[in-house]
């Protein structure tokens, strides 16, 4: 007798009254008699009907919700409605048993908040198992993409000694006795007694390293984790979250775009080929939450009609200095609704203002790049202009800043000149000023949030709800 998921069954078109066995949880027990069994291989159960004259009652109790089980049966065609297939079980074995007064996914409706409360066993619920695999989906998606493009994969250090980047928002890392710190005669911590003998951090991005690949290897990626500890208790940030960063040589700025555009719709594309049944769950999941909202509220789109969207129409190319143009004369900013009012060029963009742009001037996915000097990091190529840089965000409708990127200042005075002007000693980041002595080049590169994507891609409006165990302000549970 063979092993099967319920995916296999469900889908293998397999001989009627072949002998299956299959393990997995029981999601409800109806009428002393049907078993829904899920093993998560797929979003749906398979039925497995008991006939309860043949089995122990002491048995039958104990197939409860949430209660690991071992069936053996014949396949055979349904004969009730909702499933083609289902199993005529002759063996039974509750492998674990699960108490219905503590279990706590009974088979009903549980709000996000209190599923993340329990995290733990919030994938045996369609929605998470969904969301989930359509995590999994996409990072295949992703790895695939830079494959068949002549990519290769970095892994970028997670503990890092230079502090350049995310000053102010790193952790740290170190073996010290926080209780008892050897001091230095200054009366400070004195790190060279630490583990690595100076002062660690988690990484906020692996661009940095990323680009000494690139600058020998050609074209990279990196695909791990970051960690920031800026205390945004927003529902876009995590304190810990996983970054794509691709970075390629001989690449400006307009190649950045049509890579970062090309990449996103031929992931999107694969989802929506290959995770169809997960994709149409969570479709009609946020049209039954749609349909409780005010008219004005609703989306005017499905999901799936958005995914598509994302791949069937080009991305909306605008220069920060457009955008600034456009949203100075927009009406919330003329009647002051923006809690940032926009009244000089060189202005910040918020949120709102991003989401402004994306949702109601532009409706589709919106490239703004070119932006001011000072509100861009300092390895962004300056313009000739002398006040911009080469930097590009992409603003994704519901979500806001998706990616990142930049062409990167190659030239060796320009690169230190923008370090001095905000005190980034040239000895921090020798290394990286030493590309730029020896067989510099035009490059470019993005980072873009994986947890935003799949975000998007799966309509889910919390971040909390996109990533297994998150990492937030006061919250690291698991
Ligand atoms: P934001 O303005 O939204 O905080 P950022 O400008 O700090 O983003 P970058 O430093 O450019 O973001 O990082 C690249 C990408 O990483 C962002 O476009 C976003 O998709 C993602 N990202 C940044 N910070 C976080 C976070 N705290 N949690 C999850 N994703 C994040
Ligand atoms: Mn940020």
């Amino acid at each position: 007798m063979k092993s099967y998921t319920v995916s296999e069954l469900l889908s293998q078109n397999i001989a009627p009254n072949t002998e299956v066995e299959i393990k997995g949880w029981v999601r409800t027990f109806r009428a002393n008699r049907f078993i829904a069994l899920n093993d998560g291989s797929t979003l749906s159960n398979i039925q497995c009907v008991v006939d309860f004259e043949n089995f122990d009652e002491a048995l039958l109790k104990r197939i409860t919700t949430g209660a690991a089980v071992h069936i053996k049966g014949d396949l055979v065609e349904s004969q009730g409605k909702g499933q083609t297939v289902e199993i005529q079980a002759t063996f039974v074995d509750v492998l674990g048993d699960s108490d219905p007064e503590t279990y706590p996914i009974q088979p009903k409706k549980h709000s996000f908040e209190f599923l993340r409360e329990n995290a733990h066993l919030r994938t045996r619920t369609n929605t998470f198992s969904a969301v989930m695999r359509l995590r999994s989906a996409l990072s295949f998606a992703i790895h695939k993409y830079f494959n068949e493009n002549g990519f290769y994969y970095m892994h970028a250090p997670i503990i890092t000694g230079s502090d350049a980047e995310g000053a102010g928002e790193m952790f740290k890392v170190t073996s010290l006795d926080s209780k008892n710190p050897p001091l230095n005669d200054a009366g400070e911590v004195d790190y060279t007694k630490d583990f690595f003998g100076k002062e660690t951090n988690l990484t906020v991005s692996g661009q940095l390293e990323a680009e000494t690949y690139a600058m020998s290897l050609g074209k990279v990626y990196t695909f791990g984790p970051t960690f920031r500890a800026e205390n945004s208790n927003t529902s876009r940030h995590l304190a810990e979250f996983w970054m794509i960063e691709p970075e390629v040589a001989f690449m400006d700025l307009p190649g950045n775009m049509d890579l970062a555009e090309d990449f996103m719709k031929s992931v999107i594309q694969y989802v929506l080929e290959n995770n169809k049944e997960d994709l149409e769950f969570l479709d009609k999941r946020l049209q039954d939450e749609d349909k409780k909202k005010p008219q004005a509220e609703r989306s005017p789109m499905t999901l799936i009609e958005k995914l598509k969207f994302v791949t069937d129409n080009n991305f909306k190319r605008v220069s920060y200095t457009e955008a600034i143009d456009i949203l100075r004369n927009s009406k919330p900013n003329k009647k002051k609704k923006f809690k940032y009012i926009i009244d000089e060029w060189g202005a910040d963009l918020q949120s709102e203002h991003e989401r402004y742009l994306v949702e109601k001037h532009f409706n589709c996915p919106v490239i703004l790049f070119d932006y001011p000097a000072n509100i861009k990091a300092f390895y962004m190529r300056l313009n000739d202009d002398g006040k911009t840089v080469r930097a590009m965000d992409i603003l994704f409708p519901g979500i806001g800043e998706i990616v990142g990127g930049a062409q990167r200042e190659e030239r060796l005075d320009v690169l230190k000149q923008k370090m001095a002007a905000i005190d980034i000693p040239e000895e921090d980041l020798w290394w990286y000023l030493d590309l730029r002595k020896f067989g510099t080049a035009v490059h470019s590169g993005f980072g873009l949030g994986f947890e935003r994507l799949v975000m998007f891609a799966t309509g889910m409006t919390n971040i909390r709800d996109v990533i297994p165990f998150p990492r937030t302000p006061q919250n690291a549970e698991f």
